[in-house]
């Protein structure tokens, strides 16, 4: 039998909801590239309903318990009196979230003497050190595509919200005002603007995707070229790297991993590159992007906005610079778990477990490390490229 950890988000402040805005989910069949939605044998939870934080348990406790496996499920994940330090020698299996993530560092592996799978509820795999679980022969699991257009429908609204201003209209209105010319000093039209997308992967794609109808200038760059039907379709500018990409940009979007190629890249040099007055929404990870000088460039005008929901480290404390700069309109690390994206990683770890405890090959396209290196997603997504 197997010890699991599970580390989840804290409850709601007033507790597990007893009742839901909408009463059901709409059913999808695919995702865009055919690909099939997690296929576990069973489910034991109700589509739409909070499976992401401590109670909810990603749906998977019961039927864990049932097969006779230890379970702990925790929120507590800092410090070595954390909970997660805690249960770490002897467990088998730790599954944790972007959102509130169990950071597996080299000693934290070090310290797992048993562990044999990280699985990622979501997608993003760099909380835990790649090389080391590459070391220990550990595997490394996420749901790919669970969340990817959740993810990018939340950037289309960033988007807007930074372009047309929204947030501070909210505001003046929730305040009791009417000022319009307040409102509007800052509002844009996105119609005509140049907008790039940097790693066009599943979420990249689908920003380009659902960007096009607006009528805006497309551009990309990506260490791997989009299929030239796409490129025509869409009318994609291609650039060699981020660097080539920025300067003809009003708007960049954000979409690679954080790799050792990846972490830091938006700094200072980069950032006095861009047209003034440019928009960045990130939610890739918050690590991309090198924090003060986000600030700075906010604070001086050369960024006329910043939006995301990936900061580092999570949960971002609270005199975290990001919260109270000029401009942004970050949101908490919320964009992969919508209701909707909560019942896809469920079940796609559901999947994932069913397979590990069976012995059987986990989907190709779920694995980021496994046999001492990169293979699948992992191998195009984060191993350096050949
Ligand atoms: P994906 O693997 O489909 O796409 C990643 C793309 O980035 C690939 O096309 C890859 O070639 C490209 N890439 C990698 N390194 C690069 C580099 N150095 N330069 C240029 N391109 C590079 O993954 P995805 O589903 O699109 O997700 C992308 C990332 O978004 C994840 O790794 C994760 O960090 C983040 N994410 C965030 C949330 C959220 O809730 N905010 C949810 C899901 C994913």
């Amino acid at each position: 039998m197997a010890k699991i950890i599970i580390v989840l988000y804290p409850d709601p402040v007033g507790g597990q909801p007893t009742s839901y805005a909408r009463d059901s989910l709409p059913v999808i069949e695919k995702y865009p590239n055919g690909q099939t939605l997690p296929t576990p044998k069973a489910t034991d939870f109700q589509p739409g309903t909070l499976l992401g934080s401590v109670s909810g348990g990603l749906g998977l406790v019961n039927w864990l318990e049932s097969l006779g496996h230890t379970v702990v499920v925790t929120d507590s994940k800092e410090g070595a009196d954390s909970v997660l330090d805690r249960e770490l020698p002897d467990a088998d299996v730790v599954i944790s979230q972007p959102f509130w993530p169990a950071y597996l560092t080299a000693e934290r592996l070090d310290a797992a003497k048993n562990l044999k799978i990280a699985i990622t509820a979501g997608i993003g795999s760099d909380h835990v050190d790649l090389p080391a679980a590459i070391d220990k022969g550990i595997t490394v699991a996420e749901v790919t595509y669970c969340n990817s257009i959740s993810v990018a429908e939340h950037t289309v609204m960033q988007v807007l919200a930074l372009v047309r201003d929204y947030i501070p209209q909210y505001k003046i209105v929730v305040d009791g005002g009417w000022n319009i010319a307040d409102s509007v000093a800052r509002s844009y039209d996105l119609e005509g603007m140049d907008v790039g997308v940097f790693g066009a992967g599943r979420i990249g794609s689908a920003v380009l995707e659902r960007l096009a109808p607006f009528d805006v200038k497309l551009h990309y760059s990506d260490r791997y070229r989009l299929p030239a039907e796409v490129e025509e379709r869409l009318k994609l500018t291609w650039h060699d790297d981020i660097r080539s990409l920025v300067p003809h940009l009003d708007v960049l979007t954000v979409h690679a991993p954080l790799t050792a190629e990846t972490q830091g890249l938006i700094d200072d040099e980069l950032l006095s590159t861009f047209r003034h007055g440019s928009y960045i929404v990130n939610p890739a990870r918050g690590a991309i992007a090198d924090r003060d000088a986000i600030v700075r460039a906010l604070e001086s005008g050369q960024l006329g906005g910043y939006a995301g929901d990936v900061w580092f480290p999570q949960p971002a404390p609270a005199d975290h610079p990001w919260r109270t700069m000029p401009h942004h309109g970050m949101t908490p690390h919320t964009s992969g778990t919508s209701l909707s994206a909560q019942s896809r990683y469920a079940a796609g770890v559901r999947e994932i477990l069913e397979n590990f405890f069976e012995g059987t090959p986990l989907r190709d396209e779920y694995i980021i490390v496994q046999g001492g290196g990169y293979a699948g997603t992992g191998a195009h997504s984060y191993a350096a490229k050949k």
